[in-house]
């Protein structure tokens, strides 16, 4: 086989070998639907509103769609990426691209649902070329995620990647440093803190696919369940 087929078929296994071990097992049965006066839901909506017509960056006038949330209001798992991507501003949906994907792995492989638990970004609205949020973007537009995850008031906070662990954690310190260990978010200087488990970004995982990053993940994600008090998953390889 010539070099560049064994590469490509390297690659092609890797991604195989990564979306078998993210394939849930057990799916557990989805909270009660939403109920249409839901005083969250409906507080949630109206931050969604806010951002749709936000112009509090340049940000707000290249999208194609906001991407403010999705998911159980009552959540007691808060996932947090960084930003939408193309297909998230094509969709005005969070995490529905590749990486997206392996989320909903990630969320299965936990024996949840993406129903089960709430989705959203640190910024709302796609940065051109997929570049990184700028820190005057990432201002403007913490204050509606901030407000999301009050509404919500999650049991457990997990930052996907360097953006949102930096951001909600106020630090600079590398996601490798960071990863694993519970912190604590803090709303405001009165109430009591949020655990917050910082993990690879599942774009991350993609780009950088070893056993072992796909192993940390798996046991940060095995945390937050114990956690929860929530039923792990058998061990897988
Ligand atoms: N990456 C993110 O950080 N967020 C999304 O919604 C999609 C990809």
């Amino acid at each position: 086989m010539a070099e560049k087929e064994r590469n490509l078929k390297k690659v092609f296994d890797q991604h195989v070998q990564l979306e078998e071990f993210f394939t849930g097992f057990s799916v557990k049965p989805g909270k009660p639907a939403q109920s249409q006066n839901d005083d969250t839901q409906q507080q949630l909506d109206q931050i969604a509103k806010e951002v749709e017509t936000c112009r509090k960056c340049d940000l707000g006038s290249l999208r194609t769609h906001s991407v403010p949330g999705e998911g159980n209001p009552h959540a007691a798992i808060v996932f947090v990426g960084e930003g939408p991507g193309a297909d998230e501003d094509a969709q005005g949906r969070p995490f529905v691209g590749r990486a997206g994907q392996l989320l909903d792995r990630i969320i299965a492989a936990m024996g949840l649902k993406r129903s089960d638990v709430y989705i959203c970004n640190i910024i709302k609205c796609r940065p051109p070329e997929n570049r990184d949020p700028r820190p005057e973007e990432i201002i403007s537009c913490l204050p509606y995620l901030k407000k999301q995850l009050e509404l919500i008031k999650p049991k457990i906070i997990v930052a996907l990647g360097a953006h949102a662990a930096k951001t909600l954690l106020e630090t600079n310190k590398p996601i490798g440093q960071m990863r694993g260990k519970f912190l604590d978010y803090y709303f405001d200087d009165f109430s009591p803190p949020i655990k917050l488990m910082p993990t690879f970004h599942p774009a991350y995982l993609l780009r950088n696919y070893s056993h072992e990053n796909r192993q940390y993940v798996w046991e940060d994600m095995k945390k937050v369940l114990l956690e929860l008090g929530l039923e792990v998953p058998k061990d897988r390889g």
